[in-house]
């Protein structure tokens, strides 16, 4: 082989940035590692704004995991800033104004909801039927031979999911899952975190640090603002870059539709238009992240300042309204989220089935794999990936 590499790893977001860390220093590889834009991170990046403030371009993102290797693996590039990441939904109460209720709703938006006196009778109601501490889903409580059990699944279905997931995913509410209904919790407890992981926070330096740190390793070439897919090609089960025969192993984490040229039709995203405001003033909001799950267009308000504890010496902070719509494949759009149904999952099987001809390529990553993930699920997977391919 001519290429003076023996790994090819496309995309630097979590997928690509351990796979090729742990290529290089654990399996003492020669890594390439292409990353179409100008940064690392993939949709993890942090930057400051033109306001100092620290924002997370793509979309909030908080580190939470119950896989103590995941943890640990992190930890080498990271000291963490404990956060307990707690949202609230902001909804019009009867009468005027609005209140914040506790979500995942639990026994404290029980209170918000529907006022001390008739919520202890609820909650004893509930912790009765179903235990302490628990997570009963709507579908359990709907099927609850109590009334006003069932009126409160009711009340949750309306005021905290419907509507929220009407926007996030542009369905009417007959087009909804019943089995993505029938999931939604109901948290028998006082516990307001979003998270009950036993590991969450964000990384003190926050998450492009972390990536440099990874990248920063003997063996890894890193190339920024590089599409891997001008200088890759795959033809009859063999693999060529920059137009020399590549017989190292290929972990790709970009759109598998795209890999090959949509040749079976494009798969079907979700994307996010995200709108920053910047305010003079300490915060915005109370929490880190508001839910608007009754009647805005926007799902979510995030202020970053909240997530990330920086102090700013001036009275500045900036927020972020999120927006979703359908992803048309326009130049600058991002595929957020997969739509996860059984058409989508069938095509995405084709697209895997054509990239499994190609025996040293390796699909890796929630574009890649066609799934929503965590960032601590996708480290998890990378890791288990280089377990394999270094055995
Ligand atoms: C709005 C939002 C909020 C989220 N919040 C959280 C959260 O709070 N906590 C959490 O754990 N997870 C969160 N996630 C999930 C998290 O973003 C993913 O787990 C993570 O991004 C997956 O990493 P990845 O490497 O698979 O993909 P990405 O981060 O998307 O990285 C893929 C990289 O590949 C590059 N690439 C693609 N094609 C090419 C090509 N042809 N050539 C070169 N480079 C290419 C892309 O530019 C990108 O940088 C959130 C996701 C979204 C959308």
């Amino acid at each position: 082989m001519n290429h003076p590499y023996d790994c090819l790893v496309i995309g630097a977001g979590m997928a690509g940035a351990v796979t090729a860390r742990e290529l290089a220093q654990r399996g003492n590889k020669r890594v390439l590692l292409l990353e179409r834009r100008t940064h690392v991170g993939g949709n993890a990046y942090d930057c400051l704004d033109e306001r100092g403030v620290l924002i997370h371009q793509y979309g909030p993102h908080i580190f939470h995991t119950s896989d103590k290797r995941v943890y640990d693996y992190l930890s080498r590039y990271t000291a963490w800033r404990d956060y307990q990441h707690k949202v609230v939904a902001n909804i019009p109460v009867e009468g005027g104004g609005r209140t914040l209720l506790p979500v995942p709703f639990n026994l404290v938006s029980l209170e918000v909801a529907f006022g001390v006196k008739q919520a202890a009778t609820l909650e004893k109601k509930l912790i009765d039927a179903y235990g302490a501490e628990r997570k009963v889903t709507i579908l359990e409580l709907r099927a609850s031979p109590d009334r006003s059990i069932a009126a409160l699944a009711e009340y949750v279905y309306e005021h905290v999911f419907v509507r929220y997931t009407m926007k996030q995913w542009g369905q009417k509410p007959e087009e909804i899952d019943p089995n993505t209904t029938a999931r939604v919790p109901v948290f028998l407890s006082r516990d307001c975190r979003y998270f009950q992981d036993p590991w969450q926070g964000m990384p003190q330096e926050g998450y492009t640090a972390l990536f440099e740190r990874m990248l920063d390793c003997p063996g890894i070439t890193v190339e920024l603002g590089v599409d891997a897919l001008s200088r890759l090609r795959l033809d009859g089960g063999k693999i060529t870059l920059d137009g020399e025969a590549f017989t190292g192993t290929v972990i790709y984490t970009g759109a598998v539709d795209e890999l090959f040229g949509f040749a079976y039709g494009r798969l079907p995203y979700r994307t996010l238009d995200f709108r920053f405001e910047s305010y003079d003033r300490q915060f915005f909001q109370t929490h880190g992240t508001v839910n608007y799950t009754m009647d805005e267009d926007y799902t979510r308000i995030t202020e970053f300042k909240h997530l990330t504890g920086q102090r700013l010496r001036e009275p500045v902070t900036t927020i972020m309204k999120e927006y979703s719509r359908a992803y048309t494949g326009q130049p600058g759009e991002i595929p957020y989220y997969a739509i996860i149904n059984e058409a989508n999952n069938a095509l995405y099987r084709r697209y895997a089935a054509l990239a499994a001809t190609y025996p040293s390529l390796k699909l890796l990553g929630r574009l890649a794999e066609y799934k929503y993930y965590n960032m601590d699920a996708i480290a998890a997977r990378a890791l288990a990936l280089c377990d394999d391919l270094l055995k």
